[in-house]
């Protein structure tokens, strides 16, 4: 089944979560005013899917049950699939600024290979569970929030450490039919307007912080659990010219006493593999966060542009303008070339799916995630201080200002004074607003935080590949004492003796062979 964006809006109706916003009580999620712009958002990714020009992009056929389904949904399986990923999130992105569901995709793809994992190591059946609520998820076209990052407490001191062991969401009773949980989650995006929760662990834990390791779905109205959240974008200002329209939520989940059956936890105390089930997760995500800024990045030129052209400025006859715009699609193109080579270099999991190349995918988001201030600065200076000294919108239709205001203001006698306002308010909403700098936090700590991306590029960069290979050099006498450049052996100039490195095809081919051999298929 394919929702339409009316359709997920009106699936919100079937769902009581409770909910509170600014410190009110929100009666129905789906007719909230201040949830608008993340529902609206959210609604891009079922509309698109729907549209047959971005069908290739946004529809995908899930392997394990030869359906199709929302890309958003999808297992990937080949590098193809990771670029149409890429491009889909860029796609949506570039129109809602953050399309939010892309997290489902992340965290699916992070279990799927987790599960397989663990049932490997320890003889667990948590992949077939896994499957099946998969396949209810893509049946029912859900949205699935990812509460991955917990209140944390203290930050020096590990989950079973703390004074306050809630600071970290855990298990507190195992029963016969279930877990119940406890702890708080401190940051899931869109959290009042999902259809689920995936709780994910969001540290690697030793054997003492075993009831921290916890992986599982509950229902976002499930009994026990309250969201604390804040507006979606800026719902209602008039100079909001983006941000009104589309825009993005986040919330805290307490979890008070929640009960979980046992069909939806695919976790429960692995320690061991809480570690690569966070990775995992962080691969996929930064590969996605990379589509989705390069579509933030889209909307910032077109922008830029617009505000030049309207303050009588040809930005290709202006060498400075022209230079600031060619930086702005450098930094832009120059991590979204990173999603593309994460893509192409990505390797294959056991558990049969694709996964991103983890030093591309976390260059590109550290790229990114530093340089969404160079990429406001550059767009702050081809604007011009209009974009935040410009009067309000109240002023458009003030008797005593708006004729003078229209008349003295105005740039090119062919652009009105209100096209101008329109496209400085937007260039605002961007950049300079709380909206604005919401996306540079977004960029720099969503899906981890600078340090976190530093620490697994390190750990899957072949570092010790690069010792052996200037190992070898000097033990050949390429490099000779002295210091002059003598080869010793024509021919050799590489540690595979002058071949070309294979490329990487895209027309890769998954494997099919069952390999999932303890899984009951007749259980789908
Ligand atoms: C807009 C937005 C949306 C988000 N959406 C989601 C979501 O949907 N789901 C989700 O699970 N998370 C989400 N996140 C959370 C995001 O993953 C975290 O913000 C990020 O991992 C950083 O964690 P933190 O905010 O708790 O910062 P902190 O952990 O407090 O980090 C602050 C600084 O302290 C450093 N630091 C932290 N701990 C240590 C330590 N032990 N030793 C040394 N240095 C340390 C960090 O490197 C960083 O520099 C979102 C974040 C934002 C901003």
């Amino acid at each position: 089944m394919f929702m339409t964006a009316a359709d997920y809006r009106d699936s919100l109706r079937q769902y009581s979560p409770r909910v509170y916003c600014e410190g009110e009580l929100v009666e129905s999620v789906a007719d909230e005013a201040r949830f608008m712009p993340g529902i609206d958002a959210v609604g891009v990714t079922y509309d698109y899917a729907l549209e047959a020009d971005y069908h290739p992009l946004m529809v995908a056929e899930q392997h394990t049950t030869g359906k199709d389904v929302n890309r958003m949904l999808h297992i990937c399986r080949t590098p193809q699939d990771l670029i149409n990923k890429l491009e889909a999130v860029r796609l949506m992105c570039r129109e809602v600024g953050c399309a939010q569901r892309y997290l489902t995709h992340d965290a699916l793809n992070a279990i799927f290979q987790a599960t397989y994992r663990m049932d490997e190591d320890k003889g667990t059946d948590y992949h077939q569970r896994f499957l099946n609520y998969l396949h209810k998820v893509q049946d029912e076209d859900l949205t699935l929030g990812v509460a991955m990052t917990d209140g944390k407490g203290d930050r020096s001191l590990r989950p079973h450490k703390q004074i306050n062991v809630d600071s970290y969401v855990h298990v507190k009773e195992r029963r016969e039919d279930g877990i119940v949980l406890r702890g708080a989650k401190a940051i899931i995006t869109g959290a009042p307007y999902m259809h689920e929760y995936l709780v994910m662990p969001c540290r690697n834990m030793i054997e003492a912080d075993k009831d921290f390791a916890i992986c599982c779905a509950v229902p976002i109205d499930a009994d026990g659990i309250t969201i604390v959240s804040r507006p979606a974008g800026r719902p209602g200002e008039a100079d909001a010219k983006f941000s009104a329209k589309y825009g993005q939520t986040t919330g805290v989940a307490i979890f008070d006493d929640v009960f979980v059956p046992w069909d939806r936890v695919f976790m429960d105390g692995e320690w061991e593999h809480s570690q690569f089930l966070i990775s995992t997760y962080a691969t996929h995500h930064r590969h996605s966060c990379i589509g989705a800024r390069a579509g933030f990045g889209d909307l910032l030129i077109g922008a830029g542009v617009l505000m030049s052209e309207t303050n009588g400025l040809s930005v290709e006859d202006t060498p400075h303008l022209r230079d600031g715009m060619v930086d702005l699609i450098k930094i832009v193109e120059g991590f979204y070339a990173c999603g593309v080579a994460a893509s192409v270099y990505g390797f294959a999991d056991p558990a049969g799916s694709f996964q991103p190349d983890g030093v591309f995918a976390n260059v590109g988001k550290l790229m990114l995630a530093t340089q969404i201030y160079d990429m406001h600065r550059i767009a702050h200076e081809v604007s011009g201080g209009l974009i935040v000294a410009l009067p309000g919108p109240d002023e458009d239709h003030n008797p005593e200002t708006a004729g003078d205001l229209a008349a003295m203001l105005q740039t090119r006698p062919d652009i009105p004074h209100q096209r101008r306002a329109d496209v400085a308010r937007l260039m605002e909403d961007l950049t300079a607003s709380k909206a604005g700098t919401w996306m540079s936090v977004i960029s720099l700590h969503g899906g981890g935080s600078p340090a976190a991306m530093k620490r697994e590029i390190y750990r899957y960069y072949p570092i010790e590949e690069r010792k052996e290979l200037v190992e070898k050099l000097l033990d050949r006498g390429v490099v000779a004492e002295d210091g002059k450049r003598v080869s010793k052996q024509p021919g050799r100039c590489c540690p595979v003796g002058c071949q070309v490195p294979e490329t990487p095809q895209l027309d890769y081919q998954p494997d099919d062979t069952p390999k999932l051999g303890k899984l009951d298929p007749a259980a789908e």
